[in-house]
């Protein structure tokens, strides 16, 4: 028999969050081994709970949830998420600029599959949060990643990105706050993100979906309340914020010039119709979650599980010799590097799959976010303190192993 091939589409696409180290984890859960996950986002199954007028409104909707609704989704979510953009500075948005989706994720997809011609660029963050870049490729797009510079809080290097601009650049992705590296990104880089946009006319995709996850009184501004003559595609959702990733609930918001962008518009129009609709369920749930109580704050503000932890975990790591980890100032993660002349790590998927089987500690390699170096790796604070406690005295317990080989 002939072997069925993959589409050579997926050639340049990889997703390696949920790459081999977990197909490892999941054996060795099997085999009856603990493991401590710090490789996903996922709230909810560390306890951070939604908040109970989310799961009771989608309960008490879920008669009404069961038809499809408008492609972009339905009236009263879609005004709550106008709303909130307004609220957020970000001028000139109508019902007709908000796109709902079964998460950011489907969002993004479409953004890019709606955007790009093969051969066309888009300037990505290294790091970055990996489907950014499988989705440019996926689209036929080449994805060309400018750099955050660890030793500016992770901010983007504007020369780096400005450096990188081709004739055949179409966007520019701008992950803020940002996974993997926790950076929180002051107005003056966002502004200078906004002027090469408008000299070069990028499209500015904002990836805004830790937006109010943020510690020690931070404060996130919308790359997209800057200008109104750049086009911005704004993505959020309730995943992080709401603590509800698996009612995949997202959405995206087109706003600034929006005159010279009807053709790409019409795009995500038909997109949106070819998925017919976003859960309805997840639609409801926007709509009680942007209006109701805001708890994320009861979390990373003072004596908030989220903020203890990022502290806790933070304190941990950079205990460990040759260990230096920026203190995250927003969601979910640490990107600490490790010292290449203590660590002369070669392959970090390497180094993550022998963490994994030596101390049961999952992790995954900095290399998945397209990272250039095998020298970081991202950890996910969300575990109690005992078991990050437990976690990263494994960590380092492995790391003293290997220093000492
Ligand atoms: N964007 C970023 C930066 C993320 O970290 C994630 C998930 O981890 C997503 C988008 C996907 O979000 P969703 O659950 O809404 O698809």
């Amino acid at each position: 028999m002939r072997p069925i091939l993959k589409s050579n589409k997926l050639d340049d696409v990889c997703y390696e969050i949920r790459g081999p180290a977990m197909e490892k984890a999941r054996q060795m859960e099997e085999d009856g081994h603990k493991i401590i996950k710090l490789n996903i986002g996922n709230l909810a199954v560390f306890g951070f709970d939604p908040p109970d007028e989310i799961v009771h409104d989608m309960i008490m909707n879920m008669h009404s949830a069961a038809g499809y609704t408008d492609s972009k989704g339905m009236f009263a979510p879609r005004k709550a998420v106008m709303h909130y953009t307004q609220g957020k500075h970000i001028a000139g948005v109508n019902i007709d600029d908000i796109y709902l989706g079964n998460g950011a994720s489907e969002l993004i997809v479409m953004a890019m599959n709606g955007l790009l011609n093969n051969g066309d660029e888009v300037l990505v963050p290294a790091p970055d949060y990996p489907l950014w870049t499988a989705a440019v490729s996926l689209s036929g797009g080449n994805p060309v990643h400018y750099v955050c510079d660890e030793q500016a809080n992770w901010y983007p290097d504007i020369d780096d990105m400005r450096r990188k601009i081709t004739p055949n650049t179409k966007a520019i992705v701008v992950i803020n706050p940002n996974n993997p590296t926790g950076a929180l990104y002051p107005r003056e880089i966002l502004l200078e993100i906004v002027e090469l946009a408008r000299q070069h006319q990028l499209i500015i995709y904002a990836d805004e979906i830790y937006d109010k996850t943020l510690y020690d009184g931070e404060q996130h501004e919308s790359i997209a309340a800057l200008a109104d003559d750049v086009l911005f595609v704004t993505l959020n959702g309730l995943s992080k914020n709401y603590r509800a990733c698996g009612y995949r609930a997202g959405w995206m918001v087109v706003s600034g010039e929006k005159r010279h962008a009807r053709d790409y518009i019409d795009g995500l129009n038909m997109l949106a119709s070819m998925r017919l609709c976003a859960n309805a369920p997840g639609q409801f749930a926007v709509q009680t979650a942007l209006g109701g109580y805001q708890s994320i704050a009861d979390l990373v503000g003072p004596g908030g599980r989220l903020l203890k932890q990022r502290d806790l975990a933070h304190k941990l790591l950079t205990d460990i010799p040759g260990v230096t980890c920026v203190k995250p100032k927003a969601a979910l993660y640490m990107f600490p590097r490790l010292d290449p002349a203590m660590y002369p790590i070669a392959d970090d998927q390497q180094f993550a799959c022998d963490l994994l089987s030596e101390e049961k500690v999952l992790i995954v390699q900095g290399t998945g976010f397209n990272w250039i170096a095998p020298d970081h790796f991202r950890l996910v604070f969300l575990p109690n303190s005992d078991d990050l406690t437990d976690a990263c005295g494994r960590i380092a317990r492995y790391l003293d192993g290997y220093r000492r080989r």
